[in-house]
């Protein structure tokens, strides 16, 4: 019987129609126009819907028995090309698994498939707020967890390994699954490992006290000032749940409003109610000029931070691509860093990362050749910039641990097949 048949047979949706396949094979991976041009052409073979943790484990169990590579998703946001199938096979579409099982005093416990947008409501209801969650606020926390970093929250939380999440719940690929359960740093092997490790059933991920926030944007003659008040924020300890500046010709892509003028550069924030009037004053201080404060600009400050700002770019210029950058050089010496690629422009998202605090970015540049790209990089490092390669879709894996866990978890290496070097 084939694989669609059989997960039919166990009551679980399934489609193998070729536009709901096509739809489950893609994420942002267009960002990258390197990416885009090597992933492949060939959707999966199959898609299914879980409702539940039993119907996850089956889809789980029918792929391995008929020998078929299997990735899960979330909501294909991804701009890696995380949730692209190489190898075709099933497509595990896990958004429909999106109840919040519990919510207790710093912690809540989830479905892989709730959103973060949904969670931090339910969080809200109990008087709490979601320590962590990407500029991608629909995204879903299973696909955040299995293939995103930080966003909001990092300035104090750090990235997504560093504290957020308490256990998760894993299903290893072989032909009975069953749930393990692994907490605190051992959790490590399954962040960030693009799901080569297992399929998250489930997490219990960190809550804070909640907070009324407010938004602040301000602009700046030139980036340098407004990078500079961004560093003396930092270093004053202001509490902030975002903090990013861009340059002009950035500004110049999001959409017009009174208070992103295209012709400066902007800082943007979240910051508690209770600390608006000093960061304003040290905004001022700054050479700033506040263009508009209030809770109502919380998600447009949220939805102008980390790759928000790239996805701006390119869709005001399909021939951009860009690298992910950090590192003290980006404020002190903007020009050199930009100097490094062909028309370099920098904004810059403020994170902590091991245990320190400071501009984390990214530099947009003309794409030209691949070639070019990589001299680019080298340059950068050799400037003092630490780059995260965005185009290319293999997880990293440091000290191994990813690859060791991959072997005893997906012995048959059907897990997200061509995203890990085992
Ligand atoms: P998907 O893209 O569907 O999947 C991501 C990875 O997780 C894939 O490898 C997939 O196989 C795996 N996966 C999904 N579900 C499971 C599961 N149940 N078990 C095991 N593996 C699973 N990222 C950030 O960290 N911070 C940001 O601020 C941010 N901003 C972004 C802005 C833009 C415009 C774009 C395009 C991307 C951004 N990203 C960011 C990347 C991405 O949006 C996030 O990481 C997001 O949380 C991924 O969630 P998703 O539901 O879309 O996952």
């Amino acid at each position: 019987m084939s694989l669609a048949k059989e997960l039919a047979r166990s009551g679980i949706d399934v489609s193998d129609d070729l536009v709901r396949r096509r739809a489950a094979s893609a994420d942002f991976a267009w960002l990258s126009p390197v990416l885009q041009r090597r992933l492949p052409g060939e959707p999966a073979d199959v898609v299914a819907w879980p409702r539940d943790g039993d119907e996850l484990a089956a889809c789980v169990a029918v792929a391995h028995r008929h020998e078929v590579p299997v990735t899960p998703r979330g909501r294909g946001t991804g701009n890696y090309g995380q949730a692209v199938p190489l190898r075709r096979g099933l497509v595990i579409d896990c958004t429909r698994m999106r109840r919040v099982l519990a919510v207790d005093d710093g912690w809540a416990r989830v479905e892989p498939g709730v959103t973060c947008a949904a969670l931090e409501g339910a969080a809200r209801r109990s008087g709490q707020e979601l320590a962590l969650f990407p500029s991608t606020t629909q995204s879903t926390i299973g696909g955040f967890l299995a293939g995103g970093a930080g966003g909001s929250g990092s300035i104090d939380h750090g990235l997504l390994w560093e504290g957020f999440v308490a256990s998760v719940d894993v299903l290893a690929c072989v032909d009975a699954p069953g749930v393990e359960h692994v907490s605190g740093s051992a959790t490590r092997p399954f962040l960030h490992a693009y799901g080569t490790t297992g399929v998250l059933a489930g997490a219990r991920i960190r809550l804070d006290r909640a907070r009324e926030w407010t938004g602040v944007i301000a602009s700046f003659e030139d980036f340098g000032a407004g990078a500079a008040v961004g560093n003396r924020l930092l270093d004053a300890s202001v509490p902030l749940r975002l903090l990013g500046v861009s340059e002009a010709d950035l500004v110049a892509n999001f959409p017009p409003r009174p208070f992103l003028p295209p012709d400066r550069a902007s800082l943007r924030c979240v910051t508690p109610t209770g600390t608006v009037s000093a960061v304003i004053d040290m905004l001022a201080g700054g050479g700033g000029r506040v263009e508009g404060e209030g809770p109502r600009l919380v998600p447009v400050v949220t939805s102008l931070s980390y790759n928000h700002v790239t996805l701006r770019a390119k869709q005001a210029d399909p021939a951009i691509c860009h690298l992910q950058v950090s590192g003290p050089v980006l404020s002190d010496d903007p020009d050199a860093v930009r100097r490094c690629l062909p028309d370099g422009r920098l904004h810059l998202d403020a994170m902590r990362a091991g245990g320190v605090v400071g501009f984390g970015g990214l530099l947009i540049s003309r794409f030209e050749a691949e070639p070019l790209l990589r001299e680019g990089v080298i340059a950068l490092t050799e400037l003092g910039v630490h780059v995260v390669d965005p185009h290319t879709w293999s997880v990293w894996d440091g000290d191994g641990s990813v690859a060791r866990t991959a072997r005893r978890m997906d012995p048959d290496g059907l897990l997200n097949p061509g995203k890990l070097e085992r």
